[in-house]
This record gives structure tokens, sequence and C-alpha cells, in this order.
């Protein structure tokens, strides 16, 4: 890496001009990060409404590179897509989210309720994706009840006949399910019926307006209505005021996630605020 540093350096900065070869860019680092055990998880809280309290966390992705500084994971994720990294990050998020539980298990700190997981539109398009997600969290001796696979809306609604079978399949086999982003994906009401799936996250961007623009809290309490009418759980993600927490609250929205109740945090940090048993 030394004898290139300086040549390698002007391309980069050159190659940024255009934005395929700073895809392309991108691609190689993000090959080296996680070849280099780079990536890390962080873990955000997700909370009862009701009672106030924890019920799990979601992980995410994040990626701290040498040179590029920190690169967000709306940023690289369409990027392993498209250059076929994507089924190989995504075991890797399970993985070490499985070697994480455990981890706060030896240390004494249970991870009680379930760690929700982001799967791309890629991992469902792969005809295995539900023995080779099911194989990891078995190799890691845990039960798929402790996770909740979030799916996007968009990315069922590109073959909603499969993605119908996936979420049964991968149901069956005991994963918690969860539609995330919901309302910007265009899902029907008949599909929402046959989705396998035990709970819906409202959008960031209807939450984050639903006090300042009615049409959004009109979108936020007919989505929270439905998803009752049809048995499902709801969880307001980019919850950032307590006005927001309460007006969810008055509405029947089950669950909330966001900075108001806490930002996501490296596993450590988690652990401590998060699963340390209280004194009393
Ligand atoms: P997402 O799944 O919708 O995740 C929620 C995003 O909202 C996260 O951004 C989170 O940090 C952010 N967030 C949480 N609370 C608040 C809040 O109160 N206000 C605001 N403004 N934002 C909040 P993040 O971590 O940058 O992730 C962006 C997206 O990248 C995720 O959106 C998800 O689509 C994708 N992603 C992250 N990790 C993974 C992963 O492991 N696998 C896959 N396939 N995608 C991932
Ligand atoms: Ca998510
Ligand atoms: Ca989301
Ligand atoms: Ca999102």
């Amino acid at each position: 890496q030394a004898k290139s540093a300086g040549g390698g350096y002007r391309l980069y900065q050159a190659a940024m001009g255009t934005d395929l070869a700073k895809r392309l860019t991108l691609a190689k680092r993000l090959r080296q990060a996680l070849d280099g055990g780079k990536l890390q998880l962080y873990y955000q809280p997700q909370f009862d409404l009701g009672r106030g309290c924890v019920i799990g966390a979601e992980a995410l992705l994040r990626w701290n590179d040498p040179e590029l500084g920190w690169v967000s994971p709306a940023e690289f994720i369409p990027v392993a897509e498209e250059r076929g990294m994507m089924n190989e990050l995504g075991d890797w998020v399970l993985r070490e989210a499985c070697r994480q539980l455990n981890a706060w298990e030896a240390a004494g700190m249970r991870f009680e309720g379930r760690l929700a997981i982001n799967v791309s539109a890629i991992q469902m398009e792969d005809p295995g994706v539900v023995d080779r997600l099911l194989g990891i969290v078995q190799q890691a001796r845990l039960s798929p009840a402790r996770f909740d696979l979030e799916l996007t809306e968009s990315s069922m609604m590109r073959d909603p006949e499969r993605a119908v079978q996936v979420l049964e399949s991968l149901g069956a086999a005991g994963f918690g399910l969860s539609i995330d982003d919901f309302g910007t994906g265009y899902s029907s009401l008949s599909y929402l019926k046959r989705f396998a799936a035990d709970q819906i996250k409202i959008d960031i961007s209807f939450v984050q307006n639903m006090l300042v623009d009615v049409n959004d809290h009109t979108i936020v309490t007919t989505i929270i209505v439905m998803a009752r009418s049809l048995g499902l759980k709801t969880t307001a993600e980019g919850v950032e005021h307590e006005d927001q927490a309460a007006a969810l609250r008055a509405l029947g929205c089950d669950n909330a996630q966001g900075y108001h109740f806490g930002r996501p945090v490296a596993a450590q940090v988690f652990g401590e605020h998060w699963l340390t048993p209280s004194p009393t």
C-alpha cells in the first residue's frame, strides 16, 4: 500500500470527478473493508410506546474508511448491490449480529426482545435466501425468533408474488418480519394481507412531518388503523421529539424508534446503556 500511496492518491482524487469512478472506488474500498473486518454494526433501541421500555434494537451498518471517512450505508449499500457484494455483506451482518448477541449474553447482559436486521432486495432474490439466513442463525445456536427481518416495502413490490412466498417461508422458519419504509412502496391492500409480516415500520418521512403537514398526519393515522385491522404491529421510525411520541401514542402506534429515544451506538455503548441490569 505504501509504495502506491502517492500515485494512487492522485488517481483517486481525479476519479472522484465522475460518479461511475466514485462508485468503483467505493466498491473497491468496501471490498477491502469487508475482507479486513473493518465494518461495524451500530444498534438503535426500539421502544414500546405504551410501556416506555426497550423492546429490541435495529442493527445498522457503519463504515469508517481511513481515506473516505464515514460512508453512509445509504451510499454504500446500493454499491454493494450493483457490484455483486450484497449477499456476502448481508451474511456478514447477520453473522456479526449473532456473534454480538452471544457476546452480550456471555458478558451477563441479556438482550431481551428482537434484534432487527435489514435485508436487501438482492438477498431476497437469492433462491436460497431462507436456508442461507436460517443456517447462519443455527450455526450461532440462536433461535430465529430472536430476530426481526426488515424488508422494505418497495423491495417486496419488485416481485410481490415471490415476496409473498419468501415471507411465508421466513415466517415459518420462525423469523419475525417487518415491512420497512412503509408508505413509500405502493403496495396494495390485497398484498399487504397476503404478506406474512408481523409489523409495519412507518416511513421516517411521514413521522417527521406529521405535526406540521396535515396530509402526513392523515397518512400516519391511516397506516396505524389499517395495520391494526390486519393484525399487524406498527413501529414509527425517526421519532425525534416528545410531541411526536405523544401524538403517535395517542393514535395507538405500538412501537417507536428515533433520536428522541436513542441514537444508533456501538455495541459496547449499547450494552452499557441499554442492557446493564438496573440496581433496583
Ligand atoms: P433504514 O432501515 O430505514 O434505517 C433507519 C435510518 O434512520 C438509519 O439510517 C438510522 O440511523 C436513521 N435514524 C434513526 N432514528 C432517526 C431519527 O430520529 N432521525 C433521523 N433523521 N434519522 C434517524 P442509517 O443508519 O444511515 O441507514 C440508512 C439506510 O441504510 C437504512 O435505512 C437501510 O436502508 C440501510 N442499511 C443500514 N444498515 C443496513 C444493513 O445492515 N443491511 C441493509 N440491507 N441495509 C442497511
Ligand atoms: Ca430498517
Ligand atoms: Ca426504515
Ligand atoms: Ca429508509
